[in-house]
């Protein structure tokens, strides 16, 4: 038998809203090295997952581990500096600034000596400063912009301003990324040319992804391992082929 390391551990997760149970004793593991993919219809409790996994809600019952590290009632900025960067579903950028100056915000929770000593232009800072500015390029190449890195986030086309928000996250350095529906909105042409991303991703830079999408076609061609949600349960949690073989998710799926 082989032995695959998971980064994260979800474990018997319940969160409750008034009157709804949004996630319902849901666990699945995350494998080192790999993309993992979260379906469901709409309202199935999937964004509600990332924001207990990125401490924005705490669960009524559960934990969730990172790399072995509990992280149930951290705050957001603790398990971000933790390395779990995300995404989120509806893009959260600074529309009339530079791709280059979004991306040096992004990686402001690195920083030691913050945006203080930045100010005042102290030696160390400057050099901090560089040193960020030449990873920010580095990392716009990776994801394709590195010829945009000068122009408004807001005048970008949409595929592009997507690509710059899993580039700011990935200023963070992360260790996992936590992807929202990051096809959401987006035409053939650039749906395809995020699943060659992602591959890269976790191939070049070796960082395991957690992926809400609604493309079926993306996450079958993409996903390590497919976990499926259903008003808040896990249905089924396997691979592509396994989960599309599912009788209970055909179900969910086609409302039989
Ligand atoms: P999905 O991302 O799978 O579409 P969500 O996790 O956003 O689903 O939502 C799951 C359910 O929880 C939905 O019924 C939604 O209306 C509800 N919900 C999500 N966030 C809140 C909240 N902050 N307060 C009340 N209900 C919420
Ligand atoms: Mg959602």
């Amino acid at each position: 038998a082989t032995t695959v390391t998971s980064i994260l551990s979800v474990d018997t997760i319940t969160v409750r809203f008034a009157g709804l149970t949004a996630l319902d004793n849901v666990s699945f593991e995350v494998a080192d090295a790999s993309v993992h993919a979260v379906i469901g219809p709409n309202g199935a409790g999937k964004s509600t997952l990332f924001n207990v996994i990125s401490g924005v809600y705490s669960p009524d019952a559960g934990t969730v581990r990172f790399n072995g590290t509990d992280l149930t009632s951290r705050a957001p900025h603790a398990i971000a500096r933790l390395g779990i960067a995300r995404t989120f579903q509806n893009i959260a950028l600074l529309n009339t600034e530079s791709v280059e100056d979004n991306l040096l915000l992004g990686r402001h929770l690195l920083t030691r000596t913050g945006f203080v000593a930045a100010g005042l232009r102290l030696p160390r800072s400057r050099n901090e400063e560089r040193r960020h500015r030449a990873r920010v390029r580095e990392i716009a190449a990776f994801v394709g912009l590195a010829e945009r890195l000068d122009i408004p986030v807001g005048t970008l086309p949409y595929g592009d301003q997507k690509r710059v928000e899993i580039a700011r996250a990935l200023c963070l350095e992360p260790a996992l990324l936590l992807l929202d529906e990051p096809a959401a909105g987006m035409n053939a042409h650039e749906t395809a040319g995020l699943a060659h991303l992602v591959r890269d991703i976790r191939d070049e830079l070796e960082i395991p992804i957690l992926l809400i999408e609604h493309d079926m076609g993306l996450v079958m061609g993409i996903a390590d391992r497919v976990s499926v949600l259903d008003f808040g349960r896990l249905i089924a949690d396997g691979t592509p082929n396994q989960i599309q073989r599912d009788p209970e998710v055909q179900r969910a799926y086609l409302g039989v």
